[in-house]
């Protein structure tokens, strides 16, 4: 297991883009945690929703008063195979789960458990990955209670997968899910739902000056914000749907000639099917000079990129949050997304963005034209959107949400 490196954060700086009620509610809540030491696990520190919420959550949490340590697994490739299967089953495919497998996760979370070896109260687990450290950290810990974080959605799982995660989740204290839905399938002990959000002050999101956006600009040659940009910012990965987007933005040119398209992705350090799927999508668009597909951009390029697309697409198949969605909301660009998982959630249909159903192809390509020539519409969907981000999807609402479980399962617990 590593400990990421972490930026500093400060709660004090959040009165500038929240209430002071909810900051009220965090401090009361992370005092009642003031001697009490938390655990993360998961497996990647770069790449991915739950990487991003960690690397903000930790170190607020730390200066909010409750100490707080993220360890990452160690792992090889062979496991990241089984967990991508894995994580693929969870969501409805069909991906076989053989007991070799079985045996390499077993294996991998074994040897990665006898290396957390600080004292915790209460440990939180991400995802199916870490899961299988639960018996080693039930010895060394038995009295820390723990609890499953899953960011994926469940409602259509393959049941040799649901089976096997199963035997591990009905074993922890408490579940946390994105969505009433997600939880329905498994067995787990009592859980809640807590909806995931975006950090307001990190790279990805802060405000940025004229000059930071210029020479964020300047990186993304040949690409010109003079002519309308449309993007989607996600993970190479067949749930993401790259290949649909490329339809939409084909369909949308018709009506849109001078259009472009940005496809960004990155390699997620626990997804070994980035690669592979970065080089179709990169083959597809090389006959296309206005389509850009670019990679492990730096997070103040992937905020000016938010910022000025004129809209920004997730066409996603299945999507626990999709906190590229909020990313975007939050810097007042109009998104279209499809209807599934933590999307809805998320955008408002014609009043933030447009949903579709993910087959739509025609209907996406239509929401995005009509919010390309419409720039009235732009700025007001815009408006809306910086709003209900504000309200619903910043980090302090979802770390007060969070802290109010952990005082309850450790009530519960003593
Ligand atoms: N991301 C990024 N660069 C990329 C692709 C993704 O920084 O090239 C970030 C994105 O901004 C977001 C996270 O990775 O913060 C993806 O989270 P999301 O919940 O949208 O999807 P996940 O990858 O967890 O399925």
């Amino acid at each position: 297991m590593h400990q990421p490196t972490l930026p500093a954060r400060s709660i004090d700086a959040y009165a500038a883009v929240t209430d002071r009620e909810r900051l009220d509610r965090l401090r009361s809540l992370a005092g009642a945690l003031s001697d009490v030491r938390v655990l993360h696990v998961n497996s990647t520190a770069v790449g991915g929703g739950v990487a991003e919420l960690l690397r903000s959550i930790v170190p607020v949490s730390t200066d909010l008063g409750v100490d707080t340590d993220w360890l990452v697994m160690d792992a090889d490739d062979e496991f990241f195979a089984v967990t991508k299967a894995m994580h693929n089953g969870l969501q409805g495919d069909d991906s076989p789960l053989t007991e070799e497998m079985k045996a390499t996760y077993r294996a991998v979370n074994e040897r990665n458990a006898v290396e957390i070896e600080s004292e915790y109260d209460l440990v939180v687990i991400h995802d199916p990955q870490p899961l299988g450290t639960i018996d080693r950290l039930r010895d060394r810990l038995p009295d820390a209670p723990i609890v499953w974080r899953c960011h994926i959605d469940l409602t259509d799982p393959s049941p040799a997968h649901l089976s096997f995660v199963s035997a591990y989740t009905t074993r922890v204290d408490h579940a946390i899910f994105s969505r009433e839905a997600y939880g329905a399938p498994i067995e787990t002990p009592p859980s809640s739902v807590v909806y995931p959000s975006i950090d307001p002050l990190a790279a990805k999101n802060r405000a940025l000056d004229d000059d930071a956006v210029a020479a964020a600009c300047d990186r993304l040659d040949p690409l010109s914000f003079d002519t309308p940009v449309v993007t989607q910012i996600s993970r190479f990965d067949p749930w993401k749907d790259q290949f649909g987007t490329l339809e939409i933005f084909r369909r949308a040119r018709e009506q849109v000639p001078s259009l472009q398209l940005v496809l960004v992705g990155s390699m997620a350090g626990d997804d070994p099917d980035g690669l592979e799927i970065y080089e179709q999508v990169a083959r597809e668009a090389v006959t296309e000079p206005d389509v850009h597909v670019l990679t492990d951009l730096p997070d103040e390029t992937v905020n000016v990129l938010q910022r000025r697309s004129d809209v920004v697409v997730q066409k996603s198949i299945r999507e626990g949050f999709g906190l590229v969605v909020s990313e975007a909301l939050w810097k007042r660009t109009p998104v279209v997304g499809s209807n599934v998982g933590g999307i809805p959630l998320q955008i408002e249909d014609g009043n933030t963005g447009y949903l579709v159903e993910p087959d739509d192809v025609a209907g996406a390509g239509d929401h995005v034209v009509e919010l390309l020539q419409d720039e009235d519409r732009r700025t007001s969907f815009g408006t809306n959107a910086r709003e209900r981000v504000r309200e619903r999807f910043l980090l302090p609402r979802q770390l007060a949400d969070q802290l109010a479980i952990y005082v309850e399962v450790l009530d519960r617990d003593s």
